[in-house]
């Protein structure tokens, strides 16, 4: 995992790096992870990306709900915005290309009637860290490039990588910061490992994860963790020392916290959505 305390400095420092390789580029993929899409957003890319042709590219969703990340991607695609969801860790070289074609659809028409059917779109990724950059590059291109640069403040020479018939790929990655002013969204970081774990008290994001499988799949916790139907009407903070006494922590129930938390991040819960599309903008 990437661990990157942003200071002020960075900050502007990365969005000056970003600003910079824009300049360089056809089309953005913006990733965000499936789970959480607008709270994995950086809160001033949006604005950077209005005079960019840009694709939303929502990662990881393999482990995000199947139904809410179609209701995401039908948002998206209905405020303009060209949505496609992945899982980084397989080719999805042909769902991309695809995309592409339709939003430069103008720009290589007119190539094309020029004769410049050879050059290859130049395309970047932008996203926080551990939104799964790396990983999609990585399967876009089809090897296993070392992705150095890939933090704020480290600079190297820009190389483009050829991705498939129709792009070239940018090998550093843009890293900006996620959204730290909001608490909800905090959480929702912190419990998908988007920020780092020092930054939240853990017993707060386990119950917060508690709190969001008995509201979406109760079943699931209740087999999880083999809770009784009296067990699972205890309020949130109940049930996490109940089930510190049954992990055989004792009274520790930070280590309880840590335990929850990794098993949400590792899907062992199933698959998860932690926030849904405004009503309204689908
Ligand atoms: P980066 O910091 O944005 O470059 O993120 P990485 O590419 O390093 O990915 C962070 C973690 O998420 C790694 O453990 C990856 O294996 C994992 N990951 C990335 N994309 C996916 C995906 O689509 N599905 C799943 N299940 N895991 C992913």
């Amino acid at each position: 995992m990437t661990v990157i305390q942003w200071f002020p400095g960075h900050m502007a420092k990365a969005l000056r790096l970003v600003k910079e390789k824009l300049n360089l580029v056809d089309i953005v993929l913006e990733l965000v992870d499936a789970r959480l899409p607008e709270s994995s957003r950086n809160p001033q890319l949006e604005q950077l990306l209005e005079t960019k042709p840009h694709i939303m590219v929502l990662t990881k969703k393999d482990m995000a709900d199947p139904n809410v990340t179609a209701r995401w991607l039908r948002y998206y695609e209905s405020k303009g915005i060209p949505a496609v969801a992945v899982d980084s860790q397989h080719g999805q070289l042909s769902a991309i290309e695809k995309k592409i074609n339709v939003v430069l659809k103008d720009k290589l028409a007119l190539r094309e009637s020029k004769g410049i059917i050879q050059q290859r779109v130049k395309v970047m990724c932008i996203g926080i860290p551990n939104v799964g950059k790396s990983t999609l590059l990585n399967h876009l291109v089809n090897k296993n490039v070392a992705i150095t640069g890939n933090r704020p403040g480290v600079t190297k020479a820009q190389q483009w990588l050829k991705a498939g018939k129709l792009m070239s790929l940018l090998d550093t990655p843009g890293i900006l910061w996620p959204k730290f002013e909001d608490q909800e969204i905090g959480k929702r970081l912190a419990l998908t490992g988007a920020i780092k774990d020092s930054l939240y008290a853990k017993d707060d994001i386990a119950l917060y994860g508690l709190e969001h499988f008995k509201q979406t799949n109760p079943k699931a916790l209740q087999e999880k963790y083999k809770l009784t139907d009296e067990q699972m009407q205890l309020s949130n903070v109940d049930l996490l020392l109940e089930l510190t006494k049954k992990m055989g922590f004792k009274e520790d129930y930070d280590r309880a916290s840590e335990r929850i938390i990794f098993d949400i991040r590792q899907s062992k819960l199933g698959r998860y959505t932690l926030e849904i599309p405004q009503l309204g903008g689908e």
